[in-house]
């Protein structure tokens, strides 16, 4: 039996750990905090959280509600923690950051097959007699990255995360809408939302004015490199975005058969037609603030954002170009990657991933095959989505349920379709984990 390396015991290496311990092989685990430290850790517990306490909403009406208990059913040592350091906070589920991580810190560090190793790993490891799993987070040390750099090809690799927020296109009020490519080029792949003169000007008031997300020190040097956030552009002048990503030449509303005054465009993000991004509109605004701001836009009142728009320092990997859905290395089958560097965005979705990788690594370890989580499930169609969405447009993802495959009845009420798909996939995982995975419990 062959051992697994971990690198990284932040949310998702330690997450891997525990599942690869539990299941008899032994890890070791390389951390390098307190040696070393990350520009936004600040202590030397595993899983910290570096920013808020929040894991987000908590309910199965939520998908990452739905991750959260499909973890559990994992036997998951975060939300084993998450549970028991939980703290008032609402429909979410708030913990207390020290109690969490110490939690977690304590278990996998005393845990009979785990070795804790504080070291910096500079270059990806290659032994014959281990499994490897790189989960070394969105602030990856400069070394570690230029060897990942070197294996995947720079072009396939990324530093910085500006992301236009996504939207479900269930949530698009296609009456105020239209579908056209500009000057009728192709198919009339874009969803338009048009604006006269009164509503762009109110937006444009809106947009420059909206509240923006605090810039992180270390962030300061890449805001503006290469991709302006479009209220930075809207700041320039009220026709500024008029000639950029608001242009509405070549946009006739068949409605109208006339050139609205300024049209936002939405490009399809995902093989199943059920997400769309907002072309152009990479932002540094608050979460709310997009929700509100955004909602102004023609056809957008009610949009359901399952991604906000974000701008900042990341460190991820061009999975649907590299990795398979067991989260294995396409050109390495002893080589998995974990958490935000495979493109998921968030603590649980970190978390779950290195779930998955764990589970996998020790598969491997034992010399027996990895498997593929059931894509009606949380875990399943988000490995599903990292490592199929389309590679040109590749961006870090949370969980939500635009990524599961529709359910067969036709049903309106988006709470009730909400309540059906979590109902299914807990029922598939359910199934998985006594046919596939052969827990009892
Ligand atoms: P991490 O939890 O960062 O774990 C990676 C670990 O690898 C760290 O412990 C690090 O010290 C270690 N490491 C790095 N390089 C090496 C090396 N060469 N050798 C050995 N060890 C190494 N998500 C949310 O849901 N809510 C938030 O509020 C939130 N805020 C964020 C704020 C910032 C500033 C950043 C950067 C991200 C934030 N995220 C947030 C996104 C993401 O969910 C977290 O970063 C999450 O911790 C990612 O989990 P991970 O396991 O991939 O990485």
């Amino acid at each position: 039996m062959k051992k697994v390396i971990i690198v990284g015991a932040g949310m998702a290496g330690s997450e891997a750990a525990w599942q690869v311990a539990q299941r008899g092989i032994k890890v070791d685990l390389y951390e390098m905090r307190p040696e070393k430290s990350t520009p936004a850790h600040k202590t030397e517990k595993f899983a910290e959280l570096v920013c808020s306490n929040s894991l987000r909403g908590a309910g199965l009406e939520n998908a990452v509600g739905l991750l959260k208990e499909e973890m559990r059913q994992l036997n998951s040592i975060i939300m084993e923690s998450a549970d028991i350091n939980r703290v008032p906070a609402g429909g979410a589920l708030a913990v207390d950051r020290e109690g969490f991580s110490q939690y977690i810190t304590d278990k996998v560090k005393n845990h009979p097959n785990v070795t804790v190793i504080n070291k910096e790993i500079e270059t990806i490891p290659q032994e014959d007699d281990a499994i490897t799993i790189i989960a070394s987070g969105p602030l990856t040390s400069e070394v570690l990255a230029k060897s990942i750099g070197e294996l995947t090809g720079q072009d396939y690799f990324y530093f910085y995360d500006a992301a236009a927020p996504l939207i479900s296109k269930e949530s698009i009020d296609m009456s105020k809408a239209y579908r056209a490519s500009r000057y009728g080029k192709g198919t009339a792949d874009y969803i338009n939302c048009p604006m006269d003169k009164e509503e762009y000007e109110k937006f444009w008031q809106e947009l420059t004015t909206a509240e923006l997300a605090p810039i992180k020190e270390f962030e300061k040097a890449k805001f503006f490199e290469g991709c302006m956030p479009v209220e930075e552009m809207a700041r320039r002048g009220i026709d500024t975005l008029l000639y950029g990503p608001l242009k509405p030449v070549g946009l006739e509303d068949p409605k109208t058969g006339k050139r609205p005054y300024a049209v936002v465009q939405l490009r399809q993000d995902n093989a199943a037609d059920s997400l769309y991004n907002i072309v152009g509109f990479q932002t540094h605004l608050k979460w709310p603030e997009q929700k509100r701001v955004f909602g102004l836009i023609p056809g957008l009142e009610n949009a359901e954002f399952v991604r906000y728009g974000v701008m900042h320092r990341n460190t991820f990997i061009n999975s649907p170009e590299l990795l398979r859905p067991t989260l294995q290395y396409k050109d390495r089958d002893d080589l998995l990657f974990a958490g935000q560097m495979t493109g998921v965005e968030g603590y649980i979705e970190s978390a779950a991933s290195g779930l998955v990788a764990g589970v996998n690594a020790a598969y491997l370890a034992k010399g027996e095959n990895p498997v593929i989580f059931p894509e009606q499930t949380a875990h399943g169609s988000m490995c599903k989505y990292i490592t199929s969405a389309v590679a040109k447009h590749f961006q870090p993802m949370n969980a939500n349920f635009g990524l599961m495959p529709p359910l067969e009845e036709r049903i309106r009420d988006k709470k009730l379709k909400k309540q059906k798909i979590a109902e299914r996939a807990l029922e598939f995982l359910a199934k998985f984990k006594i046919d596939v995975l052969k827990l009892s419990k």
